[in-house]
Parts: structure tokens; sequence; C-alpha cells
């Protein structure tokens, strides 16, 4: 099989899951990746999205594991963008994997929740859909030009009680503690490269590697310090790589009493997954509908 990928992110793969996994990730992220949508319910029913798709042609597919979500041939955004009801936040694009994340921390009203690297917003927006705003969301973003964005989205969508902070998620005020907190980090994207995105591809380097992967493991560090006793945390990335995944989970939960959760969610075994090295954690393997992904559930006692 022809690969366009980095040495780097071939020769780490290998190490990582051998051959015969190496072969079926390459397949995947060789293939056109199909699109999907998250159904908003702030601004419009599962039924109107549905009708929306059968007027404009557009074959979908549910998903057994989340009923807001919309599984469509790849190529379908241009017509997606065109409908009034994206004009009008009644749907976001996400990859399925990206909506995995909210559903694994199960946001409750009332909480108090962290969303710690928040930009774009799809996961701070769908924690909002989900507890119907009825959860205090503090939503943190480092770049002031990714957090207008933020809040342009979570406007569209309808999302209130989201307080947006500019911020280093690494300086929280440490009298800061919150419930719930979803930790989508920002990390080197090797679960999201396509063959067909050479743009993609070049933003991937060994030096992102690593400099994701030492950010990660202070952010989750500090996320763990911000998290009050018996909260839970979600720590994600769109990397397949241990070093930002199972690599940094291990070294930030060392000397804390916390641990890991297994992950349940009904429907969820329909998921293709990468093997880990730590137990209880999931990664989702790239495939024609999947970007690949990682998450770990965390408890503090
Ligand atoms: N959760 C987002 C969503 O669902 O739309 C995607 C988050 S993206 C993977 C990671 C984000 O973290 C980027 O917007 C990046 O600018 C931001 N970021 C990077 N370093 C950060 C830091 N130290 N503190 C807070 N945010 C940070």
């Amino acid at each position: 099989m022809e690969n366009m990928f980095p040495a780097f992110f071939t020769e780490s793969i290998n190490r990582q899951y051998g051959m015969e996994t190496v072969a079926q990730i390459l397949s995947g992220m060789q293939q056109p990746r199909c699109t999907s949508l998250r159904a908003n319910p702030l601004r419009a029913s599962i039924d109107d999205i549905a009708a929306m798709l059968t007027e404009a042609r557009l074959a979908y597919e549910r998903l057994p594991w989340y009923d807001a979500a919309f599984l469509l041939p790849a190529g379908s955004e241009a017509v997606l963008h065109s409908q009034p009801l994206y004009e009008s936040g009644g749907f976001y694009m996400q990859s399925l994997s990206a909506m995995l994340p909210p559903l694994v921390l199960a946001p409750q009203s009332g909480a108090d929740i962290l969303d710690m690297a928040a930009a774009p917003g799809g996961k701070t927006a769908q924690m909002a859909a989900m507890t119907a705003n009825k959860a205090n969301i503090t939503a943190v973003e480092v770049n002031a030009i990714r957090a207008d964005r933020l809040r342009h989205n979570l406007q569209k969508q309808g999302v209130t009680r989201v307080n947006v902070m500019v911020r280093d998620g690494r300086k929280l005020e440490d009298f800061f503690r919150f419930d719930q907190i979803l930790l989508d980090a920002p990390c080197s994207g090797s679960g999201t490269m396509l063959a067909s995105d050479p743009t993609g591809i070049r933003a991937f380097s060994e030096k992102l590697v690593r400099n994701s992967a030492a950010l990660q493991v202070q952010l989750l560090r500090k996320a763990l310090s911000l998290l009050k006793k018996g909260g839970t945390l979600v720590y994600s990335t769109c990397s397949i790589l241990e070093v930002e995944n199972e690599a940094v989970v291990r070294s930030a939960l060392k000397g804390t009493s916390a641990q890991l959760e297994p992950i349940e969610l009904p429907g969820i075994e329909d998921l293709p997954r990468l093997p880990v090295m730590l137990d209880d954690t999931l990664c989702v393997r790239p495939t024609e509908r999947y970007e690949g992904f990682f998450i770990a559930r965390i408890r503090k006692p």
C-alpha cells in the first residue's frame, strides 16, 4: 500500500501497534471520510433535521450510540452549508469521534463544568445541549481569535450559561473547583490525517507530538487539581499515539488518588477500536466513518 504519511508517524504506529493493525490504520486514512453532523436540540428537533436531509436528497444513517448523530456521504458539506438550519444553528458539523467525549463525561444539569480547551466549541455546545442549558459551563481557550469563534458558535447554537475565559488552562486560579471537567487537549492530530489532505499531513511533525505531549501532561495535572472530590474528568485527543494518550494519563495520575473508570455507553461496542496500553481507556481506529480518537474517564475519589 502506498504510504504518504510522515516517516515519524508510520514508525511510531509500527512500534505501537504492529504490522497488521498499522495496515488497518493506513487503510482507514486512505479513504474519503464520511460527513457527519450533530442535531442541536436547542435550535431544532431531530425530526426537523431528518426532514431537511430528506428534502435535500441527502442519504443518511443514524448511529446506535447517539440520537443526535447523523452520518452522511463524504463530500456533503456544500449542500449542508447552504441549508437555512445550518445558519440558524439547528445542526453543527462535528465528526462522530468528536461527539464521544461529552457523551462519556455525561454532563449533569446544575453541575459546574469546565471545558478546558474549548474552541471552536463543538463539545461545549454539545454539553450545553445535553443539559438543556442547565449546567454552569466555563469554557477556557488560550487563543483570543479562536475564543471569538467559540463565542460566535455558542451564540449561533442558542447556548446560554457558558462563561468564556481567554486563558491558558494551566494558569487557571487554584480556587476554582468543578464537578465535571472535559480536557479535549491540543494534540498532533495524528488520528485525523487523511491521504487526501496534504495540508493536514504537513501540519503533523515529531516536534508537534513532543510539544503537545508536554503541554497535555501539564493541562491534565492542572485539571485534576481543579476537580472536586467525587468529580469526573474526561481527557481526549484526536491522536492515536501512546505518547499523547496513555503515557500522558499515566504520568498525570502518578502520585494522585484519581483513578481511571471504564467507559460505558450503550451502543459503543460498534466502534472500531485500537488496542490500548492502559486498561479502561478507549482508542477509536480511523476508518471511513471515524477519526482516530483517544478517551479516558477519570474519577477523583
Ligand atoms: N474542544 C474543542 C471542540 O470540540 O471544538 C476542540 C479543542 S482543540 C482540540 C484544542 C484547543 O485548545 C485549541 O483551540 C487550542 O487553541 C487550545 N489550547 C491550546 N493550548 C491551550 C492552553 N494552554 N489552555 C487552553 N487552551 C489551549
